[in-house]
């Protein structure tokens, strides 16, 4: 059946879609929430737009879909200038946070309604309006519930609904607003990967904005990391965590230890450490050393790159990390103990030798 709905999306959809974001800003109240962005998604992609609160995720999603005017810039749908047409011209399906069902409305016609309110010149007959409603709830598993009214399903489904109602219209893009954030953490999980599977069936080109790195992580073909209104990092999901583009995405992006210290003649300092830097263009001055809590190990005297008092050893769920203080640094360091190392774990109070596997060095801003 899934295939079937592909196959159907891509005669009506053409070959090939793709958005193109150019330059675009948005103020509110003379403060701005996105100062000029550029982004091209390729068609068929699964894309987050991930960031802290306020970053302006929801308003580039929300200038995509042509739910707000932009300043500046412009928009691009398949090649077409989409700047000034409407969310129903760009033929966006948008999902929310707040599954937006209408609660009078059975499940099939929730997910009906894009179809019944087509022009009478667009809008299919009968016949073929229920078969595909009836495919698209089987592809979102709720055929079972076609019948009954959205105070009826749970959360989780309802979102399912959502999606299937996003879908209905054979959208150019889907576009998520935090659509699993009002659910609960095991509940979350499960949909994302569910939504993984059926991006996968599909194929349609999706934009999904969240807060939470693991959901953007584990789903999306590529991440979007957004900071004050800015693209800080546009990459795959394994190249955002292990070779992070700067500073805030490294400390954005899962567990990370930092060293306050200074870069001198293409080496970095700091509390007794001499590290090589990676990128020889890093300017003299003030910078921070990066380091993730599996990254360190402890060391011998031979090969010690920092010196470092335990505070507090962990173990939790079958994992040891150990807090350590490092002079003249304001926050301990925190190291993964695994390996070669467990049947070392230090005590309380002990002193010693830490080496890093992997680190970045930034330029203080
Ligand atoms: P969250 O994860 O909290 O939803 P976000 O990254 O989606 O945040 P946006 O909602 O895009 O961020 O907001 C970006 C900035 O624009 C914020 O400073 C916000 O206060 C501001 N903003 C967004 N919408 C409006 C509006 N309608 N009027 C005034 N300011 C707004």
């Amino acid at each position: 059946m899934a295939k079937a709905w592909r196959a159907r999306s891509a005669v009506t959809e053409g070959t090939h879609v793709e958005i193109l974001v150019e330059g675009i800003s948005k103020q509110f109240d003379g403060v701005a929430a996105l100062t000029p962005i550029d982004l091209a998604i390729p068609s068929g992609q699964l894309v987050a737009l991930l960031g802290p609160s306020g970053s302006g995720k929801t308003t580039l999603l929300r200038l995509i879909a042509g739910l707000l005017p932009v300043d500046a810039g412009r928009i691009v749908f398949g090649g077409k200038d989409a700047t000034r047409l409407s969310l129903r011209e760009r033929q966006v399906g948008f999902v929310f946070q707040h599954y937006a069902l209408f609660p009078h409305m059975s499940v099939f016609e929730n997910v009906a309604f894009g179809l019944r309110s087509r022009p009478r010149a667009k809008r299919p007959k009968e016949a073929e309006l229920v078969t595909r409603v009836d495919t698209l709830l089987k592809l979102v598993q709720m055929t079972d519930f076609r019948d009954r009214l959205p105070g009826q399903l749970s959360g989780g489904q309802r979102q399912r609904v959502a999606l299937a109602r996003a879908m209905a219209i054979d959208p150019t893009v889907l576009l998520l607003d935090e659509p699993f954030g009002a659910l609960d953490a095991k509940v979350r999980i499960e949909l994302r990967r569910w939504l993984r599977r059926l991006h996968d069936e599909t194929g349609f080109t999706t934009i999904f904005v969240t807060h939470d790195q693991e959901e953007a992580l584990e789903l999306a073909d590529r991440v979007v990391v957004m900071n004050k209104g800015r693209i800080e990092q546009d990459d795959t999901p394994d190249r955002v965590y292990a070779r992070p583009a700067s500073a805030f995405v490294f400390d954005f992006l899962g567990r990370s230890n930092q060293l306050a210290g200074e870069v001198r003649d293409g080496l970095f300092h700091a509390s007794g450490l001499v590290a090589p830097l990676a990128a020889s263009n890093t300017a003299n001055g003030p910078a921070t050393l990066f380091v993730r809590p599996h990254d360190m190990r402890l060391a011998s005297n031979g090969d010690c790159q920092v010196h470092a008092r335990v505070e507090a050893v962990h173990r939790l769920a079958g994992r040891i990390t150990v807090d350590a203080s490092v002079e003249a640094q304001p926050r301990p360091m925190l190291m993964d103990i695994a390996g070669t190392d467990l049947p070392n774990v230090p005590e309380r109070g002990e002193m010693v030798c830490l080496g890093l596997n992997n680190y970045q060095v930034f330029a203080n801003a």
